[in-house]
């Protein structure tokens, strides 16, 4: 577990913006210029559930400390709900259910049968050992029991949490239940029934984004240049491919700092150098780089791949990019999307750029309901289809309501589900023809 209690930020980034108020802001324009009315707002603007733990753990020192934990379920009107839990100090009620919708419209973009969940616990991994980190782990799915399975609601790791985590997990829910239940979360280890290509799954989908984004930019990518902001799972996994399509990667950085290479870093080298845990900052065959410098170089691309409210009205103006490739969840305030809006950035919004790990994710649910494994180019090669296909699908709606890849996207996932409260007579008079 050393790598999660390494990666930990250091500087804890405060919120300076609610995402619950600024997804409910987006799904209230988004519905209102689809010409719905507002009975659809007030459907989504809330999640169908949400639970409150907590979490006592006996810490290594004999004394009881009392997480608090959440787990918010959305919409399970197309299949369970499904999403990641998050280990981070800043988890707070607001942020999971924002993150919970934005899941539900992921799923409904892609197409997948699924609806949004998402799951946190306030903590800061990097103040507990390894042994109190699974007690946690354990502890928690202990609590949340009673609303999650596989038929109900299916979790997944999300920041500061990995495949281990969700072994501890799986090997709880499976003592409680009494029997081998591979569908209840994933993510997992291969071994436990993971999918093959789970891993790589978000990043990997992300760099499709981007390769489809250039594309219809006309932009060739072995003339490009990137930059990305957070090298956790997601970051490193989508260096690694922009790198394969022949991307130059001038500079990265992490919750410690940065490291730039005018002429381009050594992916393959810098991957292998933090593998165990080790911070971009501590690689010396690059310079460093300040975290705030990062937004301001001239780059091509520039992906968020760290946490929420990064491109704000303060780091937007020094955006150079020509693409924005939203891989984290949330990075962008309204007052930054704002300034990318009137730079005339291409932005990939979050719930569609970063939408290959729940593909994968659902994949997996899949395998595990057939206890029959796919191999990785099978798992690789459905994925393409599903993201390029919902890349095309909210160019289309881009291109029909005159509107920008962020609004795009919101307006096909809530045409999608509105589709489903129709077909389930909650609502009568919803015109879908636009
Ligand atoms: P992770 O914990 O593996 O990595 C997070 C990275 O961000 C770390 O390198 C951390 O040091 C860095 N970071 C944190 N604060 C930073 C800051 N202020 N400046 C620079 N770097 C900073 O998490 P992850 O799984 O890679 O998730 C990253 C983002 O992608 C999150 O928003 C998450 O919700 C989203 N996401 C993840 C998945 C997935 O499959 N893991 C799927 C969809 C979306």
């Amino acid at each position: 577990m050393k790598d999660i209690k390494d990666k930990v930020e250091a500087d804890i980034t405060t919120h300076d913006k609610n995402p619950y108020e600024i997804v409910k802001e987006l799904l209230k324009h988004s519905i209102s210029e689809l010409g719905f009315d507002e009975n659809i707002y007030h459907i989504l603007k809330k999640p169908m559930r949400v639970l409150e733990v907590s979490i006592p753990v006996r810490m290594d020192n004999g004394d009881i400390r009392n997480f608090t934990g959440y787990r918010s379920q959305h919409l399970d009107i197309l299949g369970p709900t499904k999403g990641g839990i998050r280990f981070h100090p800043n988890v707070d009620v607001d942020e999971v259910k924002a993150l919970s919708i934005w899941m539900s419209l992921k799923a409904a973009i892609l197409d997948l049968p699924l609806g949004g969940g998402k799951g946190g616990v306030i903590v800061n991994p990097r103040e507990l050992s390894e042994r109190e980190l699974e007690e946690l782990s354990r502890m928690y799915i202990r609590k949340i029991t009673p609303i999650i399975g596989p038929e109900k609601d299916v979790p997944a790791p999300d920041v500061n949490t990995n495949p281990e985590v969700m072994g501890w997990m799986i090997d709880e829910y499976d003592t409680l239940r009494g029997y081998n239940i591979p569908g209840m979360l994933t993510g997992k280890p291969i071994i436990l029934g993971g999918s093959q290509g789970r891993l790589a799954a978000t990043g990997r989908g992300v760099v499709l984004m981007v390769r489809e984004a250039a594309r219809f930019l006309g932009m060739d990518l072995r003339q490009c240049t990137a930059s990305l902001q957070g090298f956790g799972n997601v970051g490193s996994m989508t260096a690694k491919f922009l790198d394969e399509l022949g991307v130059k990667i001038v500079a990265v950085t992490d919750a410690n700092g940065g490291i730039y290479d005018g002429n381009g870093l050594d992916i393959p080298d810098l991957l292998a150098f933090v593998k165990d845990g080790r911070s971009v900052t501590e690689y010396t065959k690059a310079k460093p780089l300040n975290n705030q410098d990062l937004f301001s170089l001239p780059v091509d691309i520039f992906v968020p791949a760290a946490i929420e409210n990064q491109i704000t009205k303060e780091t937007a103006p020094l955006i150079q990019a020509k693409i924005v490739a939203e891989a984290a969840n949330g990075p962008t305030t309204p007052e930054g999307d704002k300034i990318l809006e009137e730079k005339d950035i291409f932005v990939i919004p979050d719930i569609l750029c970063n939408a290959g790990g729940v593909t994968v994710s659902y994949f997996e649910w899949v395998q595990n309901a057939m206890n029959y494994y796919w191999k990785e180019e099978e798992v690789n090669q459905k994925l393409e289809e599903r993201m390029v296909s919902g890349f095309e699908n909210v160019l289309r709606m881009r291109q029909q309501q005159k509107s920008r890849m962020r609004k795009a996207a919101y307006m096909v996932g809530i045409q999608h589900l509105v589709k489903a409260f129709k077909a389930r007579g909650w609502i009568k008079n919803a015109d879908l023809t636009k």
